[in-house]
């Protein structure tokens, strides 16, 4: 009898301990119904039809100058900058946040095969005011990069890194010095600063041994007078309305809107720009009082990862926003480099 109650007293204790996204052997899933990443026999089936795809010269985006304050902006303002993919530099006031930097050539365990990049960055590494923050959504190439770890590392010693699970040992590996690891609706409070670690629907793994071994999540930061959602590489999923009640209301959300087709495919990994766009009504109609967030459409312009033309992403992000009736200055599609300022709350 003791023997038995034990065990079932341990059963409950491990029950309560893996979360729905966790499975007993160590992997992570994403919690909700038809949201399995492809399998490794899905990659080869669509790997054979790529290859027929016709592809015309797509309109790449154009470079401009960027409008960074170096060292730092002042308090009251908030801007964000557009490096290239989901590389974004927010400067939150006084506070520089970077999300899932990426500079190099090729999203690629090697620099000589591998998706390759269509368009150089829009700020050079060189030009980087002092880098306070900086957000990892997962270990996929083109949002977690040796070099550009590394190379961050070095100039910014002080940056603190918040990675999801399993991540933060790639980037102490390459030289970070203060990183926070966090599992989804984890928070941490620092400096005046609230992160929060929160879900996404995607996958993992830089090899074929280490699918789904590692997390993959968005990040809410709140500074001073500014708050701001980068949502990572995520399918549509039921949570991003809980997000934003719980985290928001948000400034700015940074959105992924590229490498959608096939959808047999891409579906359970990336949103496409007409679920970025139900993403982001789900988002702002948390708080409806609040001003609604600007939405900036990020993942697409940079690396060709999906069927889809590499300039479609905004085009059809710009017809679903229109579509749902939202006002065209909250969607932001931007130049490489390009600096935009959010414009005062309720002005
Ligand atoms: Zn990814
Ligand atoms: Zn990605």
């Amino acid at each position: 009898m003791p023997e038995g109650s034990r065990l079932a007293d341990d059963r409950r204790r491990v029950t309560s301990e893996l979360s729905s996204h966790r499975s007993s052997d160590g992997r992570f899933v994403n919690p909700w119904s038809d949201s399995t990443p492809p399998t490794f026999r899905d990659v080869i089936t669509w790997s054979r039809t790529r290859r027929s795809t016709p592809r015309t010269q797509p309109v790449l985006p154009v470079h401009v100058q960027p409008d960074i304050v170096i060292p730092r902006a002042a308090t009251d303002t908030l801007s964000a900058t557009w490096v290239g993919h989901s590389t974004v530099l927010l400067q939150m006031g006084a506070l520089n946040v970077l999300t899932d930097p990426m500079w190099s050539a090729r999203a690629s365990p090697v620099q000589w095969a591998g998706p390759h990049r269509l368009t150089t960055p829009g700020v050079t590494l060189d030009a980087r005011p002092p880098i306070d923050v900086v957000l990892l959504s997962h270990n996929h190439y083109d949002h977690l990069d040796a070099a550009s770890v590394r190379a961050i590392a070095r100039r910014h010693p002080a940056a603190r890194w918040f990675a999801p699970l399993g991540v933060a040992r790639y980037v102490r590996r390459w030289g970070a010095r203060a990183v926070t690891e966090l599992d989804w609706w984890n928070t941490v409070d620092a400096d005046g600063l609230r992160v929060a670690c929160v879900p996404a629907q995607h996958a993992s793994g830089r090899t074929p041994f280490d699918r789904m071994r590692t997390l993959w999540c968005g990040w809410t930061l709140r500074g001073g007078q500014h708050n701001i959602y980068f949502a990572g590489d995520t399918a549509y999923h039921p949570e991003f309305g809980e997000v934003a009640s719980r985290y928001g209301p948000f400034d700015v959300c940074v959105l992924p809107v590229g490498a959608y087709e096939p959808r047999w495919f891409m579906r359970p990994v990336h949103v496409n720009p007409d679920e970025a766009v139900r993403a982001y009504t789900d988002i702002a109609r948390a708080h409806p009082a609040a001003a609604p967030p600007i939405a900036l459409a990020v993942h697409w312009g940079t690396f060709s990862l999906a069927d889809e033309p590499v300039d479609e992403p905004p085009r059809r992000a710009a017809v679903a926003w229109s579509a749902a009736g939202l006002a065209p200055e909250n969607l932001w599609i931007l130049s490489l480099g390009e600096t935009r300022h959010v414009p005062p709350r309720g002005a």
